[in-house]
């Protein structure tokens, strides 16, 4: 999730002097402050570790009045910032109208995309709008490690993204980087190209989600890749991490950003046809809230929803609760055991003091059955782009 779209405009404050803000996130806000909203799950590229396992255009998209209305709720709720994806948002034909909505109706907004549509006339366009916040993704810091995960002449089409941007005059943008075990290498690169714009770097964790699931056990950091990854970030607090990785703080003193699990909190996704989940990462009918086609709309399902109502009620320490790490890692993130195949009250997966290792061997050799995601819109026929070893998991 994207904790560092965190703002003091929230409108949830404190019940309590005494109380942190992180019991209130505990218990829920009025609204949320990490909603991410996935306009389509069309895209032109095919990344291998895709959370939302895009590609072809669901038919019962939102419509653009849909879209509008949502952001009026939004508007009404006080919901500041959305964080845009998809699917490549960009291939929306009212995309830029959706935008200029959200503008016009104190909804600002961060939109990830692969850069391949920002071209001399986009970027200009961006650059004149207001409350507008562009994420532009890769994987690698060249080509030839970036393309190997999201597809020949991704890495090209992202760099000329940006050097649109910067030509335009946009400012600072965040250039946005998944953290595998083919890239941790390259953080002292990503760093320098982010300087190189002026941009800020961000770096998210890889979730077993989406068609994750399948490159999960190739991509993922190695132990020894993790405890690399949390003395980097130590050093650079101005990289932005989100809640990305607040199991690494066990490793010792904690990272900046949000150290708790937000699912159903102060996270939320909004997808394509307006089904909610609980986290841009669980799209499984098991997170399912909602639709905001229902009655009551989106804040009905925010407020009301017996699953983020239960999502907000205080968690089991599980097998956690001997470690006396517990208070900076919570046990981890709820997508990443989910779709391993762990339950939600083990450790994390990648649990820095091993605790999962175990049990995900057990996993394994019992070839038990684990979650696959609800939605898959790969194009059939596509292959996914990398020589990365799948491993198709027997999924229910
Ligand atoms: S499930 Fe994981 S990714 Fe989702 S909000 Fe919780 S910690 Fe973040
Ligand atoms: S045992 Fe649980 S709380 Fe302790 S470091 Fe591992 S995942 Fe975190």
């Amino acid at each position: 999730m994207n904790s560092e779209s965190v703002r003091p405009v929230v409108a949830a404050q404190p019940r309590a002097a005494t109380r942190s803000l992180v019991e209130e996130f505990k218990e829920g806000l009025d609204a949320p402050i990490c909603l991410t909203w996935e306009l389509t799950y069309a895209c032109n590229l095919s990344c291998v570790h895709c959370l939302s396992s895009s590609g072809r255009r669901d038919p019962r998209e939102l419509t653009t009045q849909e879209c509008y209305d949502l952001i009026d709720e939004f508007q009404r709720m006080k919901v500041f910032y959305v964080n845009i994806g998809g699917g490549e948002p960009m291939l929306r034909t009212d995309f830029f109208d959706i935008l200029e909505y959200a503008a016009a109706h104190d909804v600002g907004v961060k939109f990830s995309t692969n850069g391949t549509y920002i071209d001399e006339a986009a970027a200009a366009r961006l650059a004149s709008m207001d409350y507008l916040d562009i994420q532009i993704s890769i994987d690698g810091a060249d080509a030839s490690v970036n393309d190997l995960i999201r597809g020949e002449g991704s890495y090209a089409a992202a760099r000329r993204a940006m050097d649109n941007l910067a030509a335009a005059g946009f400012g600072a943008f965040k250039i946005s980087v998944v953290a595998t075990r083919h890239n941790i290498d390259q953080l002292d690169g990503f760093k320098a190209i982010a300087d190189s714009y002026g941009a800020q770097l961000r770096l998210t964790r890889l979730r077993p989600s989406g068609r994750a699931v399948d490159s999960w056990d190739e991509l993922h950091p190695t132990q020894e890749q993790q405890r690399q990854l949390y003395y980097w970030l130590l050093d650079r607090p101005d990289v932005l991490t989100g809640d990305s990785f607040f199991h690494l703080s066990a490793l010792g003193d904690p990272l900046p950003g949000l150290n708790l699990c937000g699912a159903g909190r102060v996270v939320c996704l909004v997808d394509p046809v307006g089904d909610v989940y609980a986290c841009p990462f669980v799209i499984h009918d098991q997170f399912l809230a909602g639709n905001i086609r229902d009655d009551g709309g989106f804040s009905h399902i925010w407020r009301n929803s017996d699953l983020f109502v239960s999502l907000r009620e205080p968690e089991s320490e599980g097998a956690c609760t001997a470690c006396e790490m517990y208070d900076a890692c919570q046990g981890g993130c709820m997508a990443s055991k989910f779709f391993v195949g762990l339950e939600l009250t083990d450790p994390d997966p990648e649990c820095v003091k091993g605790a999962a290792e175990p049990l995900l061997e057990k996993v394994g050799a019992t070839g038990s059955l684990v979650p696959r995601p609800s939605v898959d819109r790969s194009r059939p026929g596509v292959p996914v782009p990398s020589p990365v070893r799948l491993r198709k998991r027997q999924r229910v």
